[in-house]
């Protein structure tokens, strides 16, 4: 309606919003008719098989893809609106990868303190003594001036999540982020993971670990060729699931 603002997000309705999204690359239809909601504190977990669609859904979430139709909000922004803040989006939206990409040449702190910093302007004392809290929080605590080529996979993976949180989002996306790491330090990252679900923190993750799904997610989704075939709470995925591709990929997984 013209003239009438939109209504105004409240902690009732979902936090990330994506309503019949599709996606193509060239003729090539990626995404065909997505819909989830994750709620605050909820954690949402997509598995699927390679190719399905998974990175390019996540990836649309904070505007490094743009959709082709469908609607994406994220606290109310529309994701796709041309004038969009990306900015803001990205403040309220973390993402870590597979491919953690910290400054090689900077200390573990300085990568976490980077951004609010450079991209924020906020006040290095301040950002800090914050990224100090967030070194301990990720069970980093001694490898402040560590620099990424002294630590192993998983605690650099545990910097880039730092350094995600350092920007205090209200949600964060993860890509398979323990998928290039070793068997042995896969469990730290995980933990580090499931301690900040813990604390509240809203968390959609793309993610192969069927244990770690089924012990933190509050619901799964299977994907599978750019839809979603099944979902459901772990409860009911794992056991009952009624989709011939479900079964057939967990059972190749479990
Ligand atoms: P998943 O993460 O589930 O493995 P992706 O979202 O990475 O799947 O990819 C889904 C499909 O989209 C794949 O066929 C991939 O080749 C294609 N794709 C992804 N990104 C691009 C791009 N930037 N340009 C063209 N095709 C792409
Ligand atoms: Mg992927």
């Amino acid at each position: 309606m013209a003239g009438t603002a939109p209504p105004a997000w409240t902690p009732a309705k979902p936090i990330v919003q994506l309503v019949d999204v599709h996606k193509s690359f060239g003729t090539v239809e990626v995404l065909k008719g997505i819909s989830l909601d994750v709620r605050k504190g909820e954690v949402i977990c997509i598995i699927g098989p390679s190719g399905s669609g998974k990175s390019t859904l996540i990836r649309c979430i904070n505007a490094l893809v743009p959709v082709t139709s469908g609607t994406i909000r994220v606290e109310g922004i529309e994701v796709a609106d041309p004038k969009l803040d990306k900015l803001a989006l990205r403040r309220k939206v973390g993402m870590v990868f597979q491919q953690y990409n910290l400054f090689p040449h900077k200390t573990a702190l300085q990568n976490v303190m980077m951004a609010p910093i450079h991209v924020l302007g906020q006040d290095r004392r301040e950002v800090e003594e914050r990224a100090r809290a967030l070194m301990r929080k990720v069970r980093l605590a001694g490898k402040e001036d560590s620099y990424p080529g002294e630590l192993s996979g998983g605690q650099q993976q545990r910097v880039a999540i730092a350094r995600s949180l350092a920007m205090r989002p209200d949600v964060m996306l993860f890509d398979e982020v323990t998928a290039a790491l070793d068997p042995e330090t896969v469990k730290e990252v995980l933990v580090t993971i499931r301690e900040l679900a813990e604390d509240g923190m809203t968390c959609l993750l793309v993610t192969h670990e069927m244990n770690f799904a089924r012990d933190v997610a509050d619901h799964i989704y299977f994907t599978d060729r750019g839809v979603i075939v099944e979902h459901g709470p772990p409860s009911t995925f794992f056991t009952a699931a009624q989709d011939e591709r479900t079964r057939r990929f967990l059972s190749q997984v479990l």
